[in-house]
């Protein structure tokens, strides 16, 4: 402010303007600026209109050695106007294509391609319908949204509930803002496979554990894109004493019935957080009532394992870590469709450590390690990190950090904040590297849940880290990468 009170002065003093002269020509300024803005968002929205803005172009791709470029227009792609990313993707898979492009300074171009059919074009696109993400109209009974605290960035509140992002990037969705028109085009562009939060097929339980009324909607949905040729990875929150026992497993069975559609069911307990209250009433999983599930679902299992050559239902891992007992062998979670989900993730994570401890060969010469984790993986990630200590000659300490930020029920590494790490290991690390898993930060940026950031971390525990995939894929590449 006193900068720009400084540079009116001098503007003053520069254009013998007097006072009520130069308001004036302030306002005619902004108001300019504000026109011009105006009229570069009118056109950014025609252009969407008109059809796809291209963001970016793969190096070395089709897309670039065709001359596309970012900034130009996708109109048609083989006669068909292109209306969003899922016509885009539906309409790429073909070995011919006839492009219309606009590029950039106005010009149309029509470009032919001859490719591989599943051959990506390379275009990054900017779809208007993704920068506004469907909104969920539910208000389930157990959803963690509604246990955040407050304060943590605006994103993390957002409730989506969106069948392109369910493709895309793998969120689960209800269905219940879908209308029938919009299951039909799911069909008709192959929109495959989709993630469904099911919870329970009984639908007035489900309307009361979702809130809504179309929520009732789920066996017929369900069935409607099974018909379709869709495939399903479906998704129970398990609540105890509400959707649990003699509920899953008639909703079980129900699923099963839509396979192979329905591809596998994950049952994941319900997270329960410090900030819970004046909600409804859930108790969260412990011990004994993990043990119970175990027992009580491993019948079926094994009936599902013999009649279809498939467990397919399986618990999350959290169930076998707080049971206390083995997790199932390796061959039980199949192609770990649903490792976003934790299942599966602990056999995933040591099967890809065992293979690299056999492929990978150097000399770590002594330098020291902090791998951090939550209560439910320390135990593996211990035995492991021994294993990975002795073979290639470094000094690991495996830190279990306990989540003060949500809670003690809330035990998973990718749910820490950097504020409880750097609590709880301040002055206690005096390791060369942090090693820290990918799902412990967001996305696309290096921060904690809590906005901490990566490099705040380092300074703030004085030591280096390194940020490796929570699915064990590349962590010892990217240790020898900083040790030798
Ligand atoms: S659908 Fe998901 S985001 Fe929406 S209320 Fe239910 S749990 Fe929360």
């Amino acid at each position: 402010m006193k900068e720009l009170l400084l540079k009116l002065h001098c503007l003053y003093e520069f254009t013998n303007f007097g006072y009520p002269e130069l308001v004036f020509f302030l306002i005619i300024f902004f108001l300019s600026v504000n026109i011009k803005f105006m009229e570069i968002k009118v056109e950014v929205l025609r252009l969407k209109k008109e059809g796809l803005v291209i963001k970016d172009v793969t190096f070395n791709s089709i897309a670039q050695e065709v001359g596309i470029e970012a900034g130009d227009i996708l109109l048609k792609i083989n006669g068909v106007k292109v209306k969003d990313i899922l016509e885009y993707k539906f309409l790429i898979a073909d070995d011919f294509l006839n492009l219309v492009i606009k590029k950039n300074y106005g010009e149309e171009w029509e470009i032919e391609i001859e490719k591989d059919y599943d051959e990506d074009l390379g275009l990054e696109i900017i779809d208007p319908a993704l920068e506004h993400p469907k909104r969920c109209h539910n208000k389930c009974i157990f959803c963690f949204i509604d246990q955040l605290p407050p304060n943590l960035r605006e994103t993390l509140y957002f409730k989506d509930d969106d069948s392109m992002l369910s493709f895309l990037q793998g969120n689960f969705i209800t269905l219940t803002n879908l209308k029938d028109e919009e299951l039909d085009r799911i069909i008709k562009y192959r929109i495959s496979p989709i993630n469904v939060s099911v919870h329970t097929t009984n639908p007035t339980l489900r309307v009361k554990m979702l809130n809504n009324k179309r929520a009732a909607e789920i066996n017929r949905q369900l069935k409607k894109l099974a018909e379709g040729g869709i495939s399903i990875n479906c998704q129970i929150v398990l609540c105890y004493g509400i959707n649990d026992k003699e509920e899953l497993i008639n909703t079980l069975e129900d699923l099963k019935r839509l396979y192979p559609n329905v591809q596998n069911v994950a049952i994941v307990p319900v997270g329960i957080t410090k900030y819970r209250e004046n909600l409804y009433n859930i108790e969260g999983y412990d011990a004994r009532k993990s043990l119970e599930l175990i027992e009580y679902l491993k019948p079926l299992q094994e009936k599902y394992q013999r009649e279809l050559g498939t467990p397919f239902a399986r618990l999350a891992d959290e169930f076998y870590v707080m049971a206390g007992v083995e997790l199932p062998e390796y061959e039980h979670y199949g192609d770990f469709e649903q490792l976003e989900d934790g299942i599966g993730m602990i056999r995933f994570f040591e099967r890809n450590i065992m293979e690299d401890l056999k492929a990978l060969n150097f000399d770590g010469k002594g330098k020291r390690l902090a791998f951090i984790t939550g209560e439910s993986f320390f135990r593996y990630l211990d035995n492991i990190s021994k294993l990975i200590a002795e073979r290639f000659n470094l000094n690991i300490k495996v830190y279990k950090v306990y989540n003060e930020f949500f809670g003690e029920m809330i035990t998973v590494a990718g749910l820490l904040t950097g504020k409880d790490i750097i609590k709880q290991l301040k002055n206690l690390i005096k390791e060369d590297y942090i090693v820290i898993p990918n799902n412990m930060l967001k996305a696309d940026e290096d921060i904690f849940l809590d906005d901490i950031s990566l490099s705040d971390l380092e300074k703030e525990l004085n030591v280096k880290a390194i940020k490796v995939k929570y699915t064990g894929e590349d962590l010892l590449e990217k240790i020898k990468g900083e040790v030798i």
